[in-house]
């Protein structure tokens, strides 16, 4: 099982992987710089060579990237919105040093704009930034557009929302998506049982395809399903319940790819959420 868990750069980027390995992680997610800030020091070439050593060293794959929660694409102010796009294209090129495989984004909100005018914000700044990038760059790093849980005016609580900005955007192929349950969960697909998680998956199929599908962000939701409210919790300690993760990292059409714990961290070494997910693998 690929496995991976949201870990601090404390210290360093290359330190994540050794965190990382640690808790019995064989991958990893990370910010390349402080999420709730706009600035970036530049990074040094000896700290891409220490990260890449260490990945190595450590066996981490794939590498996942977060990119900072302050960016939103969807946004009606042009400057928020401009540097937004300046924001994502910095982490990509931030990541694509690393080596990282995928940068993953939130997309964004449109704060009283309205859903359809948020989702063609969002088309055209994936536009600008498909433009100005590297087509290689971005075939070494896919950026990933994460589903929410529907807070407030944030889009992508529905995957047809996620196919809408693909629809608008002008190389679709180039960007995929990533799942996370409790974002799912709180927003309105039930994942408590077989059947429910069926639903969901056949919605992703029927609104962009399965194969778009790339990394599946695991958490428990501290809130009902429906709340909107974007809590993680620990596995088997939420509303979504042990017995659906069973479910999800054994399905056939999800047990290949990376499962990511968002989850808070413990206190000692130990995860408890690695251990559980390992024990619920047939
Ligand atoms: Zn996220
Ligand atoms: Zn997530």
């Amino acid at each position: 099982m690929i496995l991976g868990k949201h870990v601090s750069i404390a210290g360093g980027l290359d330190k994540s992987l050794k965190r990382a390995a640690e808790i019995g992680c064989n991958s990893l997610q990370i910010f390349v710089k402080n999420p709730r800030g706009w600035k970036a020091r530049d990074l040094s070439e000896a700290e891409v060579e220490r990260f890449k050593a260490n990945r190595e060293k450590y066996n981490i794959n794939p590498v996942v990237v977060h990119a900072a929660y302050l960016i939103n694409l969807a946004s009606p102010k042009e400057e928020l919105w401009e540097k937004s796009i300046s924001a994502l294209k910095m982490e990509l090129m931030r990541s694509a040093r690393l080596g990282a495989e995928y940068l993953i984004f939130h997309p964004g909100s449109h704060t009283g704009s309205g859903l359809e005018s948020g989702i063609k914000r969002i088309a055209e700044a994936l536009n600008i930034i498909l433009a100005e990038t590297d087509a290689q760059l971005l075939d070494s790093t896919q950026i990933l557009l994460e589903n929410t849980a529907g807070a407030g005016s944030s889009i992508g609580q529905d995957f047809s929302e996620i196919k809408a900005i693909l629809d608008q955007v002008e190389a679709p192929e180039k960007f995929g998506v990533c799942l996370d349950s409790c974002h799912a969960f709180a927003a309105k697909y039930e994942l408590k049982d077989k059947s429910a998680l069926e639903k969901l998956l056949l919605d992703i199929e029927n609104q962009l395809g399965l194969s778009k599908l790339k990394v599946i962000h695991l958490n428990d939701s501290k809130y009902i399903s429906g709340s909107k409210k974007d809590e993680h919790a620990h596995i088997g300690e939420g509303e979504i319940g042990k017995k659906a993760f069973a479910e999800m990292i054994n399905h056939p059409k999800l047990k290949d790819l990376p499962f990511i714990l968002e989850t808070p961290c413990f206190d000692d070494q130990v995860d408890r959420d690695v251990i559980l997910l390992k024990h619920l693998r047939n």
